[in-house]
């Protein structure tokens, strides 16, 4: 075993489950699952008979219009079906049969980006407005199989959209509503999508955002568009509006009955595509099928999350995310609980609104990526004070490595050392979380995402040989060694890049791209994409242990390693740390030197970086994660080769860094 994964696991001790956990429902329900026993007897049935397993599931937890014949089809391989020849309409299931039987109960709690502003969408009327979008599509000519865009801000009518979409057989196509109009007009014509639903404006952090003039510059170059319906957000009167193409939203629902049926699809119909977020290269249109992404959906909400009925669940993620899609909309809303939906950012008007969400509305699960996590932990604890968070029970995290110490600030300054924390490892390609605790029963080790989910057999393997390496104690890539009922089906219209991305590499695996590693516990640790593994004198080295190294600093805010190429090395370590408020220019040079030696003594002298840059913002997408390949692109002189910028979060932060490093380096 290497000197890093010592470091990620032998230090760090096993935090039991909360024991409050089985004692916080005020109505007395009971966790699904009470032990981590009956974690591994389900686990084992679910890996060796996945069609009992999955049979049951099904059948349990979704309405069918025809029942399946089968869950899984082949039971080997990759190339499965599943709930094959099953009929089923998803919008049934996350709307019609809450609604039907529970009209007034809220759907969606809508908080608005201005404090104070927001509204509550029942589930009656969310089968009403997803009905009378529905129509909006017939009468312009969408019917089943086709694509539709939807690029929306975080407002219910998004919701109704996706479902009104997938209620008459189309499939749907989100783009975030942060993107710019090239990566939106890239997204449009890869998937050939005639309709694009929008709003006039969106507003995030106080600010509006031209999102309709947005649409209409991608639209220049998208010939197949035909209509753009516009949902009236802030009623801008300068936003263009072209009568020939354009249908406002309010004026079109009025038209329709509230009432439209749905449509029943096979089970193995796509539900939607979704690309990638594109932190390595050209993004892809993933598509997931309708009964294999909902079955997983609801598990995973029922099991990881402990999703009740009665519970109120906020992700704080946009719905253009994979997680947005599975714990925005369609989990809680199959499960037919409340589900939370958030305009805003973390910070504005001040760092406090996740806070105020979660005590105004009783929220029962948290979601969240730890970039927001890294931000509000660095605005201080006197924010959180005030509130009560005592209705939590469980605290997830996606999309990056949370740091151990992170995670201890979640747990202890959030859950309050009473609610799970569920650190979850999914991919826009698996549909749900793949590796991940079970609230409540769980064992957990901070920065570790614990144990495997479902249906879902875990390999590590050699980078060299492709072998797998079994036992514990071992460090290599992640990957998969069967499927389960939410991994995507192809990439659109693309079979054969797919099998080249995720099949080829090491034949008789899903290859994720992520490095891992199992400690002596059996735990699994991400180590971060493998093209962030910097290879320092024949040391694999991961750039994600280098920072979680450096954040132990308490100066420090965020930090990024990559690794260039280095004549006498191989590869040099490289790091870009951003400091918290407070820190004085005379305090930087010995907490590098702080920094240099928590790496050198947690993972070795060769791990040192070689340099440290200060920097005020990090490159990082919209869903924040830390974008290293700019930073490497930067490093060697390479940044007329930084690709397309325009899906940054901070694309301004880019010339700063160019400078930077030209000036010092
Ligand atoms: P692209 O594939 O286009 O480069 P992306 O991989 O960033 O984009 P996503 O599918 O949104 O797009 O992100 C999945 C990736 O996020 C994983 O492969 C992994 O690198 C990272 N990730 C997700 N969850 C975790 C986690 N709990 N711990 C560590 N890393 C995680
Ligand atoms: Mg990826």
């Amino acid at each position: 075993m290497s000197h890093h994964d010592e470091h990620l696991s032998e230090n760090v001790s096993i935090v039991q489950p909360p024991v409050n956990f089985f004692k916080k429902r005020p109505d007395g329900l009971e966790p699904y699952i009470k032990s981590f026993e009956e974690y591994q007897t389900l686990y084992q049935q679910s890996i060796r008979e996945p069609n009992k397993f999955y049979s049951e599931q099904a059948r349990e937890h979704l309405t069918w219009f025809k029942d399946f014949d089968i869950a899984k089809w082949p039971e080997h391989g990759f190339e499965n079906s599943w709930f094959v020849n099953g009929e089923l309409n998803a919008s049934y299931n996350c709307v019609d049969r809450h609604a039907f039987k529970n009209p007034d109960k809220p759907a969606i709690i809508y908080e608005g980006d201005e404090p104070g502003t927001g509204r509550t969408v029942t589930y009656g009327e969310l089968l009403e407005l997803t009905c009378r979008a529905a129509q909006i599509l017939i009468n312009i000519g969408i019917k089943k199989g086709d694509t539709v865009a939807v690029y929306l801000p975080m407002v219910p009518e998004t919701i109704a959209t996706i479902m009104a979409i997938n209620r008459i057989g189309a499939i749907h196509s989100v783009v975030f509503a942060g993107f710019s109009a090239t990566a939106l007009r890239d997204r449009i014509n890869d998937a050939k999508s005639t309709v694009v639903f929008t709003a006039d404006q969106s507003v995030r952090g106080g600010r509006a955002v031209e999102t309709k003039r947005i649409v209409d510059q991608a639209i220049k170059e998208c010939p197949q568009v035909k209509n753009v319906v516009v949902f009236k957000r802030t009623g801008d009167k300068s936003v263009p509006f072209d009568p020939k193409i354009d249908l406002w939203w309010h004026e079109e629902i009025i038209k329709y009955k509230p009432y439209v049926p749905p449509v029943a699809v096979n089970s193995e119909d796509p539900l939607y595509l979704l690309y990638t977020s594109g932190s390595t290269g050209k993004p892809k249109g993933l598509v997931h099928t309708t009964a294999g992404y909902l079955v997983n959906a609801v598990i995973s909400a029922k099991y990881v999350f402990d999703i009740h009925p009665e519970d109120t669940v906020f992700t704080a993620a946009d719905i253009g995310w994979v997680l947005g899609h599975t714990y925005v909309a369609y989990a809680p809303l199959a499960i037919g609980a409340t589900t939370v939906m958030y305009e805003g950012t973390p910070v504005y008007p001040t760092p406090t609104r996740f806070w105020d969400i979660i005590d105004d509305y009783k929220c029962t699960q948290f979601y969240v990526a730890p970039t927001a996590l890294r931000l509000l932990k660095r605005a201080g604890d006197h924010h959180i004070a005030p509130y009560d968070l005592s209705t939590l029970r469980a605290l997830g995290t996606v999309g990056e490595p949370i740091a151990p110490d992170v995670w201890e600030w979640y747990y202890e300054t959030i859950s309050r050392k009473k609610a799970s924390i569920l650190d979850t490892f999914w991919q826009t390609e698996t549909g749900g979380p793949v590796l991940g605790p079970l609230a409540g029963v769980t064992p957990l080790k901070p920065g570790s995402c614990s144990f495997p989910f479902f249906g879902v057999e875990c390999a590590i393997l050699d980078p060299q040989s492709g072998e797998e390496l079994t036992g514990n104690e071992v460090e290599g890539i992640l990957a998969f060694k069967t499927s389960w009922p939410s991994i995507a089906r192809t990439v659109w219209k693309d079979y054969n890049r797919y099998l080249e991305t995720y099949f080829k590499p090491f034949p008789g695996y899903f290859f994720t791209g992520d490095g891992a590693a199992r400690d002596k516990d059996g735990f699994f640790w991400i180590l971060g994409r493998v093209d962030d593994v910097v290879n320092v004198s024949g040391h694999r080295l991961s750039t994600a242990e280098i920072e979680a190294a450096i954040l132990e600093n308490p100066a420090v805010a965020e930090s990024a390693a990559v690794g260039i190429p280095n004549d006498l090395t191989g590869q040099a370590v490289i790091s870009f740390v951003s400091l918290k408020a407070g820190v004085t220019p005379e305090q930087i040079e010995k907490t590098k030197l702080e920094m240099r030696m928590t790496v050198r003594k947690e993972i070795g002298p060769f791990a040192a970086p070689k340099e440290i840059f200060i920097v005020d913002d990090l490159p990082k997408t919209r869903s924040g994660k830390i974008m290293r390949r700019i930073l490497r692109k930067i490093l060697v002189g390479e940044e007329d080769q930084l690709g397309d910028v325009s899906t940054l979060s901070n694309p301004q932060c880019v010339d700063d860094l160019i400078n930077l490093v030209k000036t010092t380096y």
